[in-house]
């Protein structure tokens, strides 16, 4: 019974919607009208989380049915532009701005390590001559840096004969080879420059990661390749990075 009676209603207001239409003025009162009653319930329920819940979804629903539609994207850009003039106008939109790509940034962090990883591999000769030009052109720069290195490898200290000594024999000791402490490969002697020792803990560390001494608990006997990769690293973090256990524990260090 109660079915019947909403479908006559329904039919009722759907008869008389369709008179309205054909009177242009009625019309346009008609939906003035249902646009103030939707205004007003806006406006008495705007605070309430729901109805702030409510909205969201039809706005989204709305925005997923419609995202392909051109005047749809067009009033989209207007709408944008308006907010960003506003924005502008009030001074807070470089704020904005940055807190969105520095948002952005932060989420894509690995992305972009790995995307700048490959440019500089890319771009490794470009880098050089660069690199090369500036110091042409800097060279009470370079030799600052120079001046700066050596003070601080000697405040880091010194290796004794004694000390050198002590730590390829503990090398040997371990391996029965000298071998890198870090990949567990031999040291291939006939290549040049094939012996490094590495300081674990860097003379000049990074950003964030520890400074180390000149002292044979720091000193590690590395090949080159590991040496290159590993340069002024966190060493721990440049280990995990490899798979490889601290190749140099066994010295007594942490
Ligand atoms: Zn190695």
């Amino acid at each position: 019974m109660d079915d019947e009676r909403k479908a006559k209603a329904a039919e009722a207001q759907k008869r008389y919607i369709e008179r309205l239409r054909l009177d242009p003025v009625k019309w346009e009162q008609y939906k003035a009208k249902r646009r103030k009653i939707r205004k007003d319930y806006r406006d008495r329920h705007k605070g309430e989380e729901s109805f702030l819940e409510r909205e969201r979804m039809a706005s989204q629903k709305y925005h997923e049915k419609n995202k392909d539609d051109g005047a749809y994207k067009a009033k989209l850009a207007e709408k944008t532009k308006r907010y960003t003039n506003r924005k502008k106008e009030d001074g807070s939109y470089s704020m904005l701005r940055r807190e969105r790509n520095k948002r952005y940034y932060d989420a894509h962090r690995v992305q972009r390590l790995e995307k700048q990883k490959q440019y500089n591999d890319n771009h490794k000769e470009e880098k050089a001559a660069r690199d090369a030009k500036w110091r042409d052109a800097n060279p009470e720069r370079v030799k600052e840096y120079h001046a700066l290195d050596a003070a601080l490898r000697a405040q880091a200290g010194i290796l004794s004969l004694e000390d050198v000594r002590e730590i390829y024999t503990a090398n040997y000791d371990r391996f029965g080879k000298l071998t890198c402490e870090y990949c567990h490969n031999e040291i291939d002697l006939t290549m040049k420059r094939a012996v490094h020792l590495d300081h674990f803990y860097p003379v000049k560390p990074r950003k964030d990661a520890v400074a180390g001494k000149t002292e044979i608990a720091n000193m590690r006997i590395v090949c080159s390749s590991c040496n290159h990769s590993k340069s002024n690293k966190d060493p721990y973090v440049w280990l995990r990075s490899e798979g490889y256990e601290d190749g140099g524990a066994y010295r007594g260090t942490t």
